[in-house]
């Protein structure tokens, strides 16, 4: 009765946000829950930040992401401390998401997963060689892997920062992925593309050795992704 009524005290204090902070705390709920319902991590796993008043906003540990209200989500400083009052715990992949800001200041969200097919490369000690060339899509001529260290330490966020620093994605060993992006969207669109790779680069070995591009080719296809799509105008 008591830890209800406290618990019920809490929620009230929280509770005081600007629309615009309300509006971001539903956006990583939405991401979570897109990554959770489309299978890319299997139920509690993986977590979701976005940047924040100079900080970030992150799914809460261990929770079930059907069950998230805004009020779940916790801010988390850049100085790497709790700041004014939180209802929940944060990811226990905080440091790794802090980390990841730090190394990449032009990014501003982050997806971390347990996708099937990046986890069983990862388990395996493999990174995603140019197999094929949307590779690129990550920023680079590969997807590397970072070497493993337990959930929630330093050092593993220390391995992740070094492996964001010249990619937007990267595997992590004996655990899963991590993409970022500019905004959640993009980060949880890149998540769903490591998957993808993953998955025909798993297959491909299956069947034999798969043929690499070469180091030039790569330099061409980064080259043309400049333009692709519709980020420039010419054809
Ligand atoms: P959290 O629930 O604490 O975010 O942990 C999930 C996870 O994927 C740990 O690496
Ligand atoms: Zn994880």
């Amino acid at each position: 009765m008591a830890k209800a009524k406290s618990e019920a005290k809490a929620k009230k204090k929280v509770g005081a946000k600007s629309d615009a902070e309300k509006h971001a705390r539903r956006a990583v709920i939405d991401t979570a829950l897109a990554m959770s319902r489309s299978g890319l991590s299997p139920g509690r796993s993986g977590n979701v930040s976005c940047r924040w008043n100079g900080g970030m906003l992150i799914t809460p540990s261990g929770m079930e992401y059907e069950t998230l209200k805004p009020r779940d989500i916790v801010f988390i400083s850049a100085k790497g401390v709790l700041a004014g009052k939180s209802l929940r715990k944060p990811s226990s992949e905080w440091r790794f998401h802090l980390a990841a800001y730090n190394a990449r200041p032009d990014m501003n969200a982050v997806v971390h997963a347990h996708s099937l097919n990046a986890t069983v490369l990862a388990c395996v000690h493999k990174s995603i060689p140019a197999f094929h060339y949307m590779v690129a899509v990550a920023g680079g001529k590969d997807i590397p892997l970072v070497p493993y260290d337990t959930f929630g330490t330093d050092e593993l966020a220390a391995h992740v920062a070094a492996g964001l620093a010249q990619r937007n994605a990267c595997l992590m060993a004996n655990h899963g992925q991590i993409a970022i992006g500019k905004d959640l969207c993009s980060a949880l669109e890149l998540a769903h593309e490591v998957e993808v790779l993953a998955e025909q680069y798993a297959k491909a070995l299956a069947l034999g050795e798969p043929h690499i591009l070469s180091d030039e080719e790569m330099t061409r296809v980064l080259e043309r992704f400049k333009t692709y799509g519709q980020r420039a105008q010419n054809m």
